[in-house]
């Protein structure tokens, strides 16, 4: 069977290498071409995951990114129409809830091809996010939904999706924690480069619009991280880096801002960071696989199970004393043993359900 896969920001190329992974193993009968939106082009955002993470190729390179939501998401479905026309997949495959997830799957369903989902049922409930209509609304597109937990296929029940369509696979990104770690371990030189000691730095990524937009809520957050008992280093977002410098903010003398580090790395500081502070939904679960507290800058979380089990804290940057009081108490958790992600096989249940599904 062929399936086309869509991808563009960074998130997505992770999650992606797992399950292309998964479609190259010898017995599976499935072609995989990928299309890269350009929703992130940068070397240090794009090429360097293609290059560590062994993703095949693009086939297409779409060049679409820079633009607003509204522009990128029209010149996408445009442009992902073409392509899908001229290939005819048996399946489209998206990542998650960017621009690039919402695109390829309007795309996909105008023409009758089945769009098959990764990441589905996940909600934030907070619909001013971006994220949260791509979800919605390309889960409500999709023919299959492979949800990463239980949370997110009641989510989906909630909203009416019941039926087999559905499938609880676990989380792509525990297999890519899995299987990347010991590489990790063996090529990153990051600690050395950086002069980190193990247990003892922050480890700060920013980059949702509510933030990074927001010079009020930037300003609280740098603010809490100032004089805070460890140094903190923080692999700077390019839109974050952009609008830092828009609203003229400066960083504290004890904030490193570093250029985005690639997979290896990244891996290899949350495993030695003795806090993570993030708005990443991505980075929260990463810090959990590798057991290091974290403490979420957001008013609320997908991943809410972290924030049960006392993994997670979440600081909304609504004042300095909302963020110290979560990093405090990030610094001698230890949350309760749970596994609600799965095994690490989430990218080949997703290959055998496209296989059974999927009639080529
Ligand atoms: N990541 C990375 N380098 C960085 C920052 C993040 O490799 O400098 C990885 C991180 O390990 C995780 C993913 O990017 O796997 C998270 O992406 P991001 O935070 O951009 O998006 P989100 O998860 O919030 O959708």
């Amino acid at each position: 069977m062929k399936i086309i896969t869509v991808i563009g920001a960074r998130p997505q190329f992770i999650k992606a290498a797992v399950v292309s992974r998964a479609f190259r193993e010898i017995d599976r009968d499935i072609t995989e071409q990928i299309v890269h939106t350009g929703q992130h082009f940068d070397a240090n955002m794009s090429d360097i995951f293609f290059k560590e993470l062994e993703i095949p190729e693009p086939t297409h390179h779409l060049g679409i990114g820079g633009g607003t939501h509204g522009s990128n998401t029209g010149k996408m479905i445009e442009a992902v129409e073409v392509v899908l026309m001229k290939e005819k997949p048996d399946c489209l495959l998206v990542y998650g809830d960017t621009d690039s997830t919402l695109a390829g799957a309007l795309a996909a369903v105008k023409l009758h091809i089945p769009v098959a989902h990764v990441e589905a049922g996940l909600r934030s409930f907070n619909r001013r996010m971006p994220e949260e209509i791509n979800r919605i609304l390309t889960d409500h597109a999709s023919t299959l939904l492979f949800a990463p937990t239980q949370t997110a296929v009641t989510n989906l029940q909630t909203e009416g999706i019941t039926d087999s369509r559905v499938h609880l696979v676990g989380d792509v990104m525990l297999d890519a924690a899995m299987h990347y770690e010991p590489m990790a371990l063996k090529k990153s030189r990051v600690l050395e480069t950086l002069g980190l000691s193990t247990k003892k730095f922050v480890l700060a990524t920013i980059h949702r619009a509510e933030n990074a937009d927001d010079a009020g809520r930037m300003k609280i957050i740098l603010e809490s991280f100032a004089n805070f008992e460890l140094p903190v280093v923080m692999p700077m977002h390019p839109r974050t880096k952009s609008r830092l410098a828009e609203f003229g903010i400066d960083l504290p003398r004890n904030v490193r801002a570093v250029a985005p580090v690639g997979y290896f790395d990244m891996i290899v500081l949350e495993l030695n960071a003795r806090i993570v502070a993030t708005d990443s939904g991505g980075v929260q679960k990463e810090a959990f696989y590798y057991q290091t507290p974290c403490v979420t800058l957001r008013e609320e979380t997908e991943w809410t199970e972290l924030v049960e089990a006392e993994w997670n804290f979440l600081a909304p940057p609504l004042s300095v004393d909302h963020i110290r009081l979560g990093l405090e108490k990030a610094m001698g958790a230890k949350g309760s043993p749970i596994q609600p992600y799965g095994d690490g096989y989430a990218a080949q249940r997703i290959a055998d359900v496209l296989e059974s599904v999927v009639v080529s």
